[in-house]
């Protein structure tokens, strides 16, 4: 079980594992059996972004999470507003984390990501400006296309794609174990 629900979003009974059938055939979910509410689970969509930098001559900017133990480098990523259309969502993250502006995007892909609860959509984000980094995010780097490294996840396997559509075949690196 992804989800922390743990009590009914109508009444605040204590959920418990029910099966009912749905349209796909018996199903076992935390349900609520005083008022019928259902704890769907259903994935979140995060917004990332590929930041090629047009105005340093085409490097693609990673940065590294203030929160990681692990010297990792990945790509920009944040949760969808209510209100905003994912184009208008990762032009924000983007701005946000790292105040560059955005002049194009284009979609990479759309990827599940599992062990988070998580379909992640990639994008392509031609951006330019002084980099100014969120508190979230610990410090950048800027690599040329062909010297970045791809991790078997989510983000890593749009970075992967985009690498395939500008004729770079993707180099995969292995995670360090999570704590
Ligand atoms: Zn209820």
């Amino acid at each position: 079980m992804n989800g922390e629900a743990r009590f009914c979003l109508q009444c605040a009974t204590a959920l418990s594992l029910q099966v009912q059938d749905e349209d796909g055939g018996p199903k076992e979910r935390l349900r609520c059996t005083a008022c019928g509410w259902t704890h769907w689970n259903n994935p979140t969509p995060v917004l990332a972004a590929i930041i090629e930098c047009s105005d340093r001559g085409g490097q693609v900017l990673l940065a590294r999470n203030a929160a990681w133990t692990h010297r990792m480098f990945a790509l920009i990523t944040g949760f969808m507003e209510a209100g905003e259309s994912p184009e208008d969502g990762i032009r924000r993250e983007v701005a946000e984390e790292t105040a560059l502006q955005v002049s194009a995007l284009s979609l990479v892909g759309v990827y599940d990501f599992q062990r988070m609860n998580q379909v992640i959509i990639v994008y392509h984000a031609l951006a330019s400006g002084d980099v100014r980094l969120s508190p979230e995010l610990a410090e950048y780097k800027l690599f040329a296309p062909q010297d970045l490294r791809c991790w078997r996840a989510g983000t890593g396997y749009g970075l992967a794609d985009w690498l395939r559509s500008r004729g770079h075949e993707p180099q995969f690196i292995e995670l360090p174990p999570r704590n």
